[in-house]
């Protein structure tokens, strides 16, 4: 329940409030993070009890903390951000009162609480999935002031921005980074998808930094994403070679050696930015099982239309959709799919891939793609499912008017 406030799309929704002694001004002496791929807890220890209220904030998404009454003390200092954490920061508002600000790499649930009653101690606030090494506390309940109805939550998309960090991905002869274009096609993207009602994006990474395989599918899960979007830039030595291809996990080996080549290019990443080889599943072949498959065709579906939208607006190297092991598309539950937007390694399309005006129109037809997609085929609970009722009693109606 407490998910859909951070899947509604609102600017803000106030959570909760945390009462207990209002008299005496509680110190902040030390604040720890724990954080990993899908959630984080965040260990405050105060000198005594202090009224808190916890809000979230969008673009970026935030998870605020206000201290009333409460102060830091000498030498305290944030802890590296870490994990879905991508920034931490607090300071002093008028009144007193004490601001924690987590920023995340996308919208978690929140919750906080004492670890243990009575006055002051450690307050604990627990974002998404908390690692397990987080501290097992009696959360206090945090209830949505302005949830929405049952049944009009957005539908969410993961958009993945491919490559980031010490891997810069494929490179353009005029030295652009692939891991750049995809951010700034990402970010536009994302845009378009939270412009249209009903739908709502998160990205794995709104910045410059090295994610694995895995982390990125574990980011969409943390936000419970109805589908997975990852964004690429395609390279091959023959500069002649233009156009967009859409990319879906095989159940039979690849669609083309071509596309083969592509994946095994993609999915060493995690290698040649020195993850531990232990440490990730690129090199493993990928176990298509009956629950995949069907996965795997309701990917096939939504990257047609994508495939179909990119056609209006371009060359695509691709007319169908393509097959290949990629690990990043290896989620079981959500449909995901991959895209090459343009070959970096043409110098023309490499030009346009660095023009803001041609990654949003990548943007807008990908975004469209995946709205038709979601329109004809809407997930049960959602605003899409529940406009498609009422145009279909409106339809009925229609026709039984003489
Ligand atoms: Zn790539």
């Amino acid at each position: 329940m407490i998910r859909k406030v951070f899947r509604a799309g609102f600017a803000a929704g106030v959570i909760g409030l945390g009462a207990l002694s209002l008299t005496q001004a509680a110190e902040l002496r030390a604040i720890q993070l724990s954080s990993g791929a899908q959630g984080a807890q965040l260990t405050l220890e105060l000198s005594a009890g202090a009224t808190h209220k916890l809000f979230t904030l969008e673009h970026p998404d935030r998870v605020v903390l206000d201290l009333a009454h409460t102060h830091l003390a000498g030498g305290v200092r944030a802890p590296a951000p870490s994990g879905v954490v991508s920034e931490l920061r607090f300071g002093s508002q008028p009144g007193g009162t004490l601001r924690v600000v987590v920023q995340l790499t996308s919208a978690l649930a929140a919750r906080s609480g004492w670890a243990a009653a009575g006055e002051g101690g450690q307050l604990l606030l627990t974002l998404g999935a908390a690692p397990a090494a987080a501290v097992d506390a009696a959360p206090r309940a945090v209830r949505a002031v302005h949830a929405p109805g049952e049944g009009d939550r957005n539908v969410v998309i993961a958009v993945d921005a491919g490559h980031g960090g010490q891997d810069p991905g494929a490179i353009g002869h005029g030295g652009t980074r692939e891991k750049d274009v995809t951010l700034a096609i990402a970010r536009a993207l994302a845009q378009r998808i939270n412009a249209e009602p009903g739908m709502r994006a998160v990205l794995t990474r709104d910045r410059d930094e090295f994610l694995e395989l895995h982390d990125r599918i574990a980011r969409a899960h943390a936000a419970r994403a109805d589908m997975f979007v990852s964004v690429h830039a395609d390279s091959i030595s023959d500069r002649s070679i233009t156009g967009a291809s859409v990319y879906v996990l095989s159940v039979h080996g690849a669609s083309s050696e071509a596309a083969r080549w592509l994946a095994e290019r993609e999915n060493a990443s995690d290698l040649s930015a020195g993850a531990r080889p232990d440490d990730q599943d690129a090199l493993e072949p990928v176990l298509i099982d009956a629950a995949q498959s069907e996965i795997i065709g309701v990917s096939a579906s939504a990257a047609e239309r994508v495939v179909s939208a990119l056609e209006g607006v371009g060359e695509l190297r691709k007319a169908q959709v393509q097959r290949a092991g990629f690990v990043v598309l290896k989620s079981r539950t959500i449909p995901s799919m991959l895209i090459e937007t343009a070959y970096i390694s043409n110098p023309t399309e490499e030009r346009r891939l660095k023009s803001t005006r041609e990654q949003a129109r990548l943007a807008d037809a990908i975004a469209g793609g995946v709205r038709s997609y979601f329109m004809q085929n809407p997930p049960d609970g959602t605003r899409f499912k529940q406009e498609r009722r009422t145009l279909a009693s409106a339809g009925g109606a229609a026709t039984a008017t003489p």
